[in-house]
């Protein structure tokens, strides 16, 4: 039996709509539009699949296709409408739900690359504007902090620091930064450029190397590093993360805490193979002024190499850089420039040096 009500219905060619008989049944709408139901005359029929119920004040509009063109409208009190509310429902019964899943997916992924975005570009514009910011003279504050940080847990070997710091004062490291060496008693063989100025240097690495000319290839390379703040930008960039949780925890004091703990970690921060190569042609640029043969770094690198080769372990100076060949081929090519030129004897230099090695 069925229950046929009365409905106004929009055809979606004329703006006013008619009234109508419409019944439903567990397939969908038919409406018929004549005043008394004939089941000889043409019905329209409605799959519930292409249609949605919106309120609108106390009405029910009742899409009946997916484009909303035609629809009908009914009291949302009448007494049949949460049947066919409930019709609507089972018969589309993950639709409501598929929707707000797709929905919540939806929200969610754009969430997360909404913040893998900002995380992405804080973790890269504070490296930047840190850069900017901080004066050179606020960095060698910065790094006497991380000195004093650093060497609390090494042995410092006060007297070649004194003999290696006379070696590098003859000179030309920096225009910007006055270069403070520190030698630490350590086997290792490593050197490292604090923010600032600070060179540490390993007393591992003077035992193994042979010739001044490889001392100043070392030092023109960590002066490069410092002149070119690339240990500042590796301390920013690694303590990023820190910045910007306290960035957002509105913790002014934390962002320099976070720095400063990100001192123990300097002599592990490795530089990216764009910053190793600067250092590699800096430090060599840096021979050349100096008037020291710039072969004393492919020397310097041919002992490091042979070095790990022997005894594989931590050379940091070679192991952040990973293409150790290319850099010694580059150092050769370098080097080959130059060959012709004449590098004066440096008699200071080398009894410092000397005196260094004893
Ligand atoms: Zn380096």
């Amino acid at each position: 039996m069925k229950h046929i009500h009365e409905v106004i219905f929009f055809d979606g060619r004329q703006a006013l709509g008619q009234t109508v008989l419409m019944y439903f049944n567990e397939t969908g709408i038919s409406i018929q539009q004549s005043d008394v139901w004939d089941a000889n005359r043409p019905v329209l029929f409605f799959a519930y699949s292409d249609c949605a119920v919106q309120m609108v004040a106390d009405k029910a509009h009742v899409m009946l296709n997916k484009k909303g063109t035609q629809y009908m409208t009914l009291p949302a009190n009448s007494f049949w409408f949460p049947e066919l509310q409930a019709m609507l429902n089972r018969s589309n019964p993950n639709l409501f739900a598929r929707l707000f899943r797709l929905n919540a997916f939806v929200l969610l992924a754009l969430t997360i690359i909404v913040l893998a975005g900002a995380y992405l570009g804080f973790t890269r514009l504070i490296p930047m504007a840190g850069l900017r910011l901080i004066t050179p003279e606020q960095e060698m504050k910065l790094g006497e902090q991380f000195q004093k940080a650093f060497l609390s847990g090494e042995a410092v070997d006060s007297l070649k620091t004194k003999q290696l710091q006379s070696f590098a004062s003859t000179l030309q490291l920096s225009k910007t930064y006055p270069i403070h060496i520190t030698v630490v008693k350590n086997t290792e063989l490593n050197a490292f450029a604090l923010p600032g100025g600070h060179i540490v240097v390993y007393s591992g690495i003077i035992h193994a190397m042979k010739d001044a000319d490889e001392m100043v290839a070392l030092l023109g390379h960590e002066s490069a590093h410092v002149n070119g703040r690339h240990s500042l930008r590796s301390v920013l960039r690694s303590a990023a993360t820190g910045i910007l949780v306290s960035v957002v925890l509105n913790d002014v004091s934390g962002i320099l805490a976070v720095v400063i703990d990100n001192a123990s970690m300097l002599h592990s921060l490795s530089y990216s193979r764009s910053m190793e190569e600067a250092a590699d042609e800096n430090g060599m640029q840096t021979m050349v002024q100096n008037g020291i043969n710039p072969l004393g770094m492919k020397k310097l690198m041919l002992h490091f190499k042979s070095a790990e080769a022997a005894m594989p372990g931590n050379y940091s100076f070679l192991s952040s850089h990973p293409d150790t060949d290319s850099r010694i081929k580059h150092a050769d090519q370098f080097a080959a420039t130059h060959k012709n030129s004449s590098f004066a004897p440096k008699p200071v230099l080398d009894s410092l040096w000397l005196r260094l090695k004893d």
